[in-house]
């Protein structure tokens, strides 16, 4: 099964996605985690997006297509992927349905942690100070939020277009989200 996740910086897919990950026994691919793992290291894509990233801007189609490709071809993606914050434009909507149509599959789920803004800034200031990234500065959370409104959120229509999309109200504690989800999901 392979499972999307929308929704805005710091709403809470990488929470949510790694609690359902854990019950469904499928990997958690986050390109966010993987392209912070790629400057670290200072691979090739990792040089490519790291100013890109420390800006607060999203990282080239081509690049993060590239990424979900290589990941797809992981054994232990073989039965199935929860994708945290992985596609966050139109043309990776389409790159990762194609993508995953050569492996004779699609994406069965879309879900879509809803969090007012409000919420979602108070979020970033607090894991600002518990995780330090540079990305978390409010210049660069200015920019993330731009670019959600602007390249990711028409993303939710195109979904909404074609597969459905399911709504999680996203604010409380976060079992009680994670038994949101569970409900939905029906496991
Ligand atoms: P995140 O950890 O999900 O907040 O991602 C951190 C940063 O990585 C984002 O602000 C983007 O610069 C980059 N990034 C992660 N995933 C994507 C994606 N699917 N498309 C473009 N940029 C991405």
């Amino acid at each position: 099964m392979d499972i999307l996740l929308l929704g805005s910086p710091g709403a809470g897919k990488g929470t949510q996605g790694a609690i359902l990950a854990e019950r469904l026994g499928l990997p958690k691919f986050a390109t966010g985690d993987l392209l912070r793992d790629a400057v670290k290291r200072g691979t090739p894509v990792g040089l490519k997006a790291r100013a890109v990233m420390e800006a607060g801007q999203l990282v080239s189609d081509d690049i993060i297509l590239g990424v979900v490709r290589e990941e797809l071809a992981k054994p232990e993606a073989r039965n199935g992927v929860i994708f945290d914050g992985v596609v966050r434009t139109v043309p990776q909507a389409e790159g990762v349905t194609s993508l995953l149509k050569e492996l004779g599959r699609q994406i069965d789920r879309v879900l879509f942690f809803d969090v007012p803004d409000r919420e979602i800034l108070t979020r970033i200031e607090k894991r600002r100070g518990i995780e330090g990234r540079a990305d978390d500065d409010p210049a660069a959370v200015a920019t993330r939020l731009k670019a959600y409104r602007e390249q990711t959120a028409p993303v939710l229509d195109w979904y909404r277009a074609r597969a459905g999309v399911e709504l999680i109200p996203a604010v409380g504690r976060i079992d009680q989200i994670a038994a949101k989800v569970q409900a939905l999901l029906g496991r």
